[in-house]
């Protein structure tokens, strides 16, 4: 499958001093495989643990030690594969890519190069405009990780670390498909989200899990694409857009002053926001890559492969159109609602047998609102589905104004408890006794004469008048009935 060719969108040009310029982005992903070991050995998979702690005899590349390859990271590659809607290669091999490093006792990383496992697939990247682009993927190949050279802990050595030596890598590969900074990091979140759906990385770019390779060049709108230069392993979604930014200006920097790009490999200063060459194309590596000798081609029986895809869980793009469907709600909130799994289905325990809208609205501007401010994720939630789902059925049947359901809400937030017992509890029923509000009312309207003769030549200082009510009522009074009153009483009808 091959994304659409696009024409290039005016706002996501460059400014340059010879007129407008096209960024072109294609990015490389290194994904970990969710395992419980690693891909040819059964040393722990698990992030972190002391040093050289998860460290097989195959992973230090010990002597007439031999790979055996681990069924389930490949389940998951083709996992990741069928979520990407891509051809999975029922016949694949594994190559070994070579070069010295000190992190590499094998002195070469088995790869997949000619033959990956996994094809062109698409992804449909939501962007904040409410526009969507499709983005091609080029292919999907495992890989082994390398280990960790750790230089700062003796002024004269280097230490080894080989607990991440042979975990599995997915690297997906997309096509220069990006035309923004805003398009590569929406790219990048939605491959995210779509991995952790699939259950086949976590997504962690904090402990490294997820990476990126970003491929920047510049061109005129409409001309080839340019020279495009290597920026490695971007592991922050800020650093991303931060990192394509500044290539981009600096190549077209370099072109307009009549000079040429290299194409060459850059890493990315975070403190200093700029780019710098770590090695040029001259400099690249040969790898001599051929078929690793010690490992079998991949064969996959097409009925496994089928059965994968049989039991692949609801994937973003379906349930974002299914809780348009299902529960009337914008595209956009169904867009926030299904960025993670867990967030879904929170949702969809408040939503059940309510009204969509307010459980969407309740769910994004409340809870998530909250939870963002307090850095929480969905599973660290103090305010529990059912705890939600009540605070709506009390605004719904008009036990509680909406004003009321905030504070009610942050009372279930910081102490707990059943909310339907909370108002009755704290007196919090909202009063729907007109005799009460109409007494509020008279009162306000007693008090403020000026504001009276006002309100008659310009209705809108009705208003005034509501809150005054609302204020005087500790905002128990139905808004409904006091918005009524407060009209009838002053003849503005
Ligand atoms: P290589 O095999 O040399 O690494 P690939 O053709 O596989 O090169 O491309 C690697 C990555 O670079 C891909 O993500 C691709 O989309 C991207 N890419 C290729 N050409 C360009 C270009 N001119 N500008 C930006 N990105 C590019
Ligand atoms: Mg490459």
């Amino acid at each position: 499958m091959t994304a659409a060719v696009r024409t290039p969108d005016p706002k996501k040009l460059i400014k340059g001093a010879t007129g407008d310029w096209e960024v072109v982005i294609g990015l490389e992903v290194h994904a970990q495989v969710t395992s419980q070991s690693k891909l040819f050995s059964g040393a722990s998979a698990e992030y972190g643990g002391a040093p050289n702690a998860h460290v097989s005899l195959v992973d230090a590349a010990m002597p007439g030690m031999l790979p055996v390859i681990n069924e389930e990271c490949v389940a998951q590659a083709v996992r990741t594969g069928l979520g990407l809607k891509a051809a999975i290669n029922p016949y694949s091999v594994f190559d070994r890519k070579n070069y010295f490093y000190p992190d590499l006792p094998q002195g070469y990383q088995i790869s997949q190069y000619k033959q990956p496992i996994v094809g062109e697939g698409v992804v449909v990247v939501d962007l904040a405009d409410g526009t969507s682009i499709e983005v091609g993927v080029e292919r999907l190949h495992l890989e082994q990780d390398a280990g960790k050279s750790i230089h700062d802990q003796h002024p004269t050595m280097s230490f080894v670390d080989l607990n991440r030596s042979g975990v599995a890598l997915m690297e997906i590969v997309s096509k220069p498909d990006l035309r923004s900074s805003e398009e590569a990091k929406a790219y990048l979140s939605k491959l995210r989200t779509i991995l952790r759906y699939l259950g086949t990385c976590d997504g962690n770019m904090e402990e490294g899990s997820l990476r990126a390779d970003i491929n920047v060049s510049v061109r005129k709108p409409g001309a080839p694409l340019g020279t495009r230069c290597e920026i490695k392993n971007v592991n922050s979604m800020r650093f991303a857009g931060q990192a394509i930014e500044y290539e981009a200006r600096r190549q077209i920097a370099i072109l307009e002053d009549g000079g040429s790009i290299d194409q060459e490999t850059r890493l990315y200063d975070p403190g200093k926001g700029e780019t710098r060459s770590m090695r040029s194309k001259e400099e690249a590596h040969d790898y001599r890559y051929f078929p690793d000798p010690d490992l079998l081609p991949l064969e996959l029986d097409p009925a496994w492969i089928e059965s994968l895809k049989a039991h692949l869980p609801e994937l973003p793009d379906e349930k974002k159109a299914r809780f348009v469907a299902d529960y009337g709600v914008t595209t956009y909130d169904a867009m926030v609602l299904t960025l993670e799994r867990a967030s879904a289905d929170f949702f969809e325990k408040v939503a059940a047998g309510r009204d969509g809208k307010a459980a969407a609205n309740w769910v994004i501007n409340e809870l998530f609102g909250r939870l963002n401010k307090e850095g929480l994720g969905i599973e660290e939630t103090p305010v529990s589905a059912e705890q939600l789902g009540a605070i709506v059925d009390l605004i719904q049947d008009g036990t509680i104004s909406g004003k009321i359901a905030k504070d009610l809400f942050e009372i279930v937030w910081t102490e707990g408890g059943d909310p339907k017992a909370l108002v009755e509890q704290r007196g919090l029923k909202q009063v729907t006794d007109t005799g009460a509000i109409e007494k509020a009312v008279d009162e306000v309207i007693a008090a403020n004469p000026d504001k009276v003769e006002q309100a008659k030549a310009k209705p809108t200082l009705a208003g005034w008048f509501v809150g005054q009510v609302m204020k005087a009522t500790g905002g128990k009074a139905n808004p409904q009935s006091v918005n009524d009153l407060v009209k009838r009483k002053l003849g503005i009808e």
